[in-house]
């Protein structure tokens, strides 16, 4: 890479600025305020580097969206071109290149029988979008008393209203409460297995009956079952067995209710197929992707639906059965340039075919280097999403105590090795960039087992 660029301002007064001033993410920010901040200037690859020119390892792909590694000469050549051209202009009323063809691809990748991309700008609002479709697909179609959602316990499905009610946590959501709306909760594979011992074909099929019950009895009030296929992201990396989200579509579609494939973290090869539904081949009547959409690069989301869906929305301007919603950069070109960048990586890299021996490589090295240790209580994979959960005492089954701050202290000792990684509670999450190289998973692998060892023998 070229010279290091001169900061434009010193560390002193951006620390100084970034205390005064700003409110971050999902962050105390008392425990913030009382720390140095590690300031981002530049990326290379898979590496993340810092204002005084050090090398980090991004373990996390900033936040599960960056797929090719940052900086990607193909990626910035995109953006750069649209750029030229013009960086936004809206789709109400008016279209543009980069949204059309990018529709066009998205619907060619997509699982069979979708044919209708709707845009947005974060994962939160591609969901927002899939739960408006839904509501007003069943008014439009004269069953106006399915109003109600279903969804799977501990499910994160972004932090909007509409997604807080179908994706809630006690611990996160609980001052919100009034202002959400009721949604069935359906317990997934991993409670039953994690917390009751049993195989994955026992937990499988006790999640499958609980869910088989809750949707046919309430088939004439659920409007739609949304779920996060195959990995439970936010939840700890909760994995589900081949077979289940093939079960509750199956459900879904015997009791007509939509099913609603929140892809936003699996999508664009983070479980090894492009999409997660493909494991179980199915296809969603509705399908939210936003994250690695474009690259990692730009904000961007898509909703993606049926012909059916659409067309139900489909008559008189003064009949007024439009879908009445939109953003301001809804479609916006640079980011769907990107994201057209994005994709065509996949295909000139063979991005899902070289992805598979690193998975294997990457499962063979879990079982071999972490599984072992003596406070790790799961490993969980799908694809390039682990979850490696940390118990005091795996044998009885004791948790460590949110004060111990167990995960915070691993990612902690990581960073002094060299590596980012973010911890969901007590559980260590990997998600690397798909681009990743076999010595830089070598590295996150042993950086990560390394600080485990290291904080859980003090602990
Ligand atoms: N759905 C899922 C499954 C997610 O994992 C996330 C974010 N981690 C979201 C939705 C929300 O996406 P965003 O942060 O882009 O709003």
């Amino acid at each position: 890479m070229g010279e290091k660029a001169t900061p434009r301002h010193s560390r002193a007064e951006l620390t100084s600025w970034d205390h005064r001033h700003l409110w971050h993410p999902f962050t105390q920010m008392r425990q913030w305020l009382v720390e140095e901040p590690l300031v981002i200037a530049r990326g290379e690859g898979c590496y993340l580097v810092d204002l005084e020119g050090r090398r980090y390892l991004d373990g996390v792909s900033s936040l599960w969206c960056n797929v090719h590694g940052h900086n990607r000469p193909e990626l910035n050549t995109a953006v750069v071109r649209q750029l030229e051209e013009i960086a936004h202009s809206t789709l109400l009323g008016l279209t543009n290149m980069p949204a059309v063809v990018l529709a066009k691809k998205l619907i060619e990748i997509a699982p069979p029988g979708l044919t209708r991309v709707f845009y947005s700008d974060s994962g939160a609002t591609a969901v927002e979008v899939g739960l408006k479709m839904a509501f007003q697909y069943w008014q439009l179609k004269g069953k106006p008393g399915k109003t109600k959602f279903a969804s799977l316990v501990e499910a994160y499905h972004g932090d909007t209203l509409g997604a807080v009610s179908v994706g809630y946590s006690e611990l996160f959501h609980r001052f919100y409460r009034p202002l959400l709306f009721e949604c069935f909760r359906l317990p997934p594979p991993h409670l039953y297995r994690f917390h009751q011992g049993l195989s994955d074909k026992d937990a499988m099929a006790k999640a499958v009956v609980e869910a088989q019950n809750v949707l046919s009895r309430h088939r004439d009030d659920i409007a739609a079952l949304v779920i996060e296929p195959l990995v439970q992201g936010a939840a700890g990396i909760w994995t589900q067995p081949l077979g289940y989200v093939r079960a509750l579509r199956e459900i879904a579609e015997e009791n007509d209710i939509l099913f609603i494939g929140d892809e936003v973290a699996t999508g664009f090869g983070r479980t090894g197929r492009m999409f997660a539904c493909e494991h179980d081949l199915i296809s969603p009547d509705i399908l939210c992707l936003a994250k690695g959409l474009s690259g990692g690069y730009l904000p961007l989301a898509a909703t993606l639906t049926t012909e059916e869906i659409f067309s139900a929305f489909l008559a008189e301007y003064d009949e007024f059965k439009t879908f009445f919603h939109g953003h301001t950069y809804t479609g916006n070109p640079l980011a769907c340039a990107a994201a057209l960048a994005n994709l065509e990586l996949f295909e000139t890299e063979r991005v899902l075919e070289r992805l598979e021996p690193k998975i294997v490589f990457l499962r063979e090295r879990l079982g071999a280097d972490l599984a072992p240790l003596a406070h790790v209580a799961d490993v969980r994979q799908w694809g390039f999403m682990v979850g490696i959960e940390l118990m005091r005492d795996p044998e009885r089954r004791i948790p460590y105590h949110p004060t111990d701050e167990i995960g915070i202290r691993v990612t902690q000792e990581a960073r002094a090795r060299g590596v980012i990684i973010r911890p969901l509670g007590n559980v260590i999450v990997l998600v690397p960039p798909l681009s990743i190289s076999r010595d830089e998973l070598d590295l996150l692998i042993e950086a990560t087992r390394a600080s485990i060892q290291a904080v859980t023998e003090r602990a």
